[in-house]
């Protein structure tokens, strides 16, 4: 599914074949979860293919492993044109993109001496949006800040994901919804949250949350569609008497959430913000550069 007999990766330098890749079981990254990734969406757009928001993508990257102590010794632009590459020599053009940094072999509880970059890439089709999430809310809580480093985003803290989407399906549902550790809204698995009300929108301020470039990017579309976001801390309860809302992330783009605890949302989804935020997002990352840059700078 990931990839074919003739599908070529990045790894330290160099493309290879998926295939014949390898790697050390020993490395620290397999035993703890200690290492680093991106999710990256490129995109056919009229002037040929697009990473959105690409060097956003690698430079939280280089936060995430300088936030873990794990050394970074990359130049963000070289890592922005190796992927370009990748996808021109495997034919991707609609693709997802995933950078892992990981660590060498050491069965130790210190940080690294030397790390491996590895970056692959598969086809990720056109999403139709018309799916609606029904969400639960988890019995998990987001990991306290003060356990790990919540801004980056390290493999190890996914086990709380997989832990609380896991639990979703087995009670039914399509989706978790993640309260951080006081009890406040926090985020999906792998997407950040908005919801509507009276007009308003509302997401959980950075803290207790992974700071989505999705996230940040919707922020941009409200200011420019003249919709007013409040950012803060919030109670189920204040969700659960909103008009609607929606998961936001790189792989799901702007997904609408159609009930949390069975409990669904008053406004249709057709009429809501966070559609016509899902439009123009949909608009935006199959923008070509020329138009892009041109509207956003
Ligand atoms: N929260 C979590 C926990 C995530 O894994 C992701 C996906 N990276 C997001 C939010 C959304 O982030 P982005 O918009 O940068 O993909």
């Amino acid at each position: 599914m990931y990839y074919k007999d003739n599908t070529l990766i990045y790894f330290d330098g160099e493309f290879v074949n998926a295939n014949e890749a390898s790697t050390n079981l020993y490395s620290q990254t397999l035993h703890y979860g200690y290492g680093v990734f991106e999710g990256i969406r490129a995109y056919a757009t009229e002037s040929g293919t697009q990473i959105f928001k690409v060097k956003e993508h690698y430079d939280r990257l280089k936060n995430s492993a300088e936030l873990i102590n794990i050394p970074f010794d990359y130049e963000v632009q070289e890592l922005v044109d190796v992927t370009y590459e990748l996808l021109k020599r495997n034919n991707l053009t609609d693709a997802y993109v995933r950078p892992l940094v990981f660590c060498d072999p050491n069965m130790a509880l210190a940080r690294p001496n030397k790390v491996s970059i590895m970056i692959c890439a598969w086809e990720w089709g056109a999403y139709l949006g018309d799916q609606q999430l029904r969400l639960t809310v988890s019995s998990y809580c987001r990991p306290h800040p003060r356990s790990i480093k919540i801004d980056a985003k390290v493999c190890g803290h996914y086990v709380n994901s997989i832990l609380a989407t896991n639990e979703a399906k087995d009670n039914g549902y399509d989706e978790a919804l993640l309260l951080d550790s006081d009890g406040y809204l926090a985020e999906g698995p792998g997407a950040n949250l908005f919801f509507e009300k009276d007009g308003v929108l509302y997401t959980p301020q950075l803290g207790n949350i992974l700071p989505g470039i999705t996230r940040a990017t919707v922020l941009e579309l409200a200011e420019e569609l003249r919709v007013e976001v409040k950012q803060g801390l919030y109670k189920p309860e204040v969700l659960l008497s909103a008009d609607s809302a929606f998961y936001c992330g790189t792989a799901a783009e702007v997904i609408g959430i159609e009930s949390v605890n069975d409990k669904k949302f008053r406004k249709d989804w057709n009429d809501s913000l966070g559609k016509k935020l899902q439009e123009v997002y949909s608009q935006l990352v199959r923008k070509s550069e020329k138009t892009l840059n041109t509207t956003y700078q």
